[in-house]
C-alpha cells in the first residue's frame, strides 16, 4: 500500500512537472516571438549576408583591436555568403567600434550598394580589387601594423620564422605604389586601379606588404584572414628580434608548404585561437 502510494505521489509530482514546463513555455515563448529587431546596434535586415556572418565580421574587428593589428585605423571585409559579387565592411568607423549596424556592402568595383549619409573608407577598394582578381579569397584585412611596416620599407623579407605563420612562405611580396602612380600620390589604395595593381602584386600569397604604408591579410574564411592578419605581426615581431641575434634559420619552403597542407585539415587550428580572442573582446552586437 505504501509502495502504491508512493507511485500515485510521484505519478502526481511528474504532472504538476509538466503542466509547470507547459505554463513556463508557454510565458517564455511571448519574449521570444515579441524581440523585434529595433536595437540601434542590429544588423541592416536588407544585407545579403548571414547572421553569422555579420556577427564573426563584428567580433573579427574588435579582435583585430584587441590584438593590436588594427588601431584606430585598417578594416577587415567578407565576401558575402549570399552573393559572390558583393563584399561587408563597415561604414568609416574605428574598428574597436564596429557595431552590426555599421556593416555595408560594396560592389566589386568598390562602390557602396546603399550608402545614405554614411562615410565609408577610401581604401575599399584594396577590398573590392583582390575580391574581383581572385573568386577563392572569401575574407581580408588591411592594417598598418607597425611591427610589419619595417619589412615592407627594406630588402628584409618578411618570412615564415615558425610554423603558426607557415603561410607566409618563403617571404611576402612588396606593393610598391610609385611603380603604378609615381611621385604624386597620397600612398593610398583609393581608387580600383590601385587596387587591381596591389592584387597583382599579392599573387597567390596570403599577404602583400604595402610599401611605407602596411599589409593587406586574404583568406578563405574570417577567422583564417583574422589568425593570418595576428600571426603576420607575431611572425614580423619574432623575425626582428631573431635578426638582432643573428643569422636566423627560417622554414624552408617544403617545411612551410607542408605545414599549410597540415593546417588544411586541422580546422581546430583556426578554431580555438578565434574562440580565446573572442572571450576577450566585448562584443557590441
Ligand atoms: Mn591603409
Amino acid at each position: 500500500m505504501a509502495e502504491n502510494r508512493m507511485e500515485d505521489l510521484i505519478g502526481m509530482l511528474k504532472n504538476q512537472r509538466m503542466l509547470a514546463t507547459l505554463v513556463l513555455g508557454a510565458f517564455l515563448a511571448v519574449p521570444a516571438f515579441a524581440q523585434a529587431p529595433t536595437s540601434p546596434a542590429a544588423s541592416d535586415t536588407s544585407l545579403r549576408a548571414g547572421a553569422q556572418m555579420i556577427n564573426d565580421l563584428v567580433t573579427g574587428n574588435h579582435i583585430l583591436y584587441g590584438q593590436g593589428v588594427l588601431d584606430g585605423f585598417g578594416h577587415l571585409s567578407a565576401r558575402s555568403d549570399k552573393d559572390p559579387n558583393i563584399f561587408l565592411m563597415s561604414r568609416s568607423v574605428a574598428p574597436g567600434l564596429v557595431k552590426a549596424s555599421d556593416i555595408m556592402e560594396y560592389d566589386l568595383d568598390g562602390k557602396p550598394v546603399d550608402r545614405r549619409d554614411r562615410g565609408i573608407f577610401s581604401e575599399r577598394f584594396i577590398h573590392s580589387a583582390i575580391y574581383k582578381t581572385y573568386p577563392e579569397v572569401k575574407a581580408i584585412v588591411h592594417s598598418h601594423s607597425s611591427a610589419v611596416i619595417p619589412y615592407s620599407v627594406t630588402k628584409t623579407p618578411l618570412r615564415a620564422i615558425f610554423h603558426m605563420s607557415a603561410f607566409l612562405g618563403l617571404g611576402a611580396p612588396v606593393f610598391e605604389i610609385r611603380k603604378f602612380g609615381g611621385d604624386d600620390t597620397n600612398m593610398l589604395v583609393n581608387n580600383q586601379d590601385f587596387g587591381l595593381a596591389l592584387a597583382k602584386t599579392l599573387g597567390n600569397s596570403a599577404v602583400v606588404l604595402m610599401r611605407g604604408h602596411g599589409a593587406t591579410v586574404v583568406g578563405d574564411s574570417i577567422k583564417q584572414a583574422v589568425f593570418r592578419a595576428v600571426y603576420t605581426q607575431v611572425n614580423a615581431q619574432v623575425e626582428s628580434d631573431a635578426l638582432k641575434l643573428g643569422e636566423v634559420n627560417f622554414l624552408n619552403a617544403k617545411e612551410a608548404a607542408t605545414f599549410v597542407e597540415y593546417q588544411k585539415n586541422q580546422k581546430q587550428v583556426i578554431e580555438r585561437p578565434w574562440e580565446l580572442w573572442k572571450q576577450t573582446v566585448k562584443n557590441a552586437n
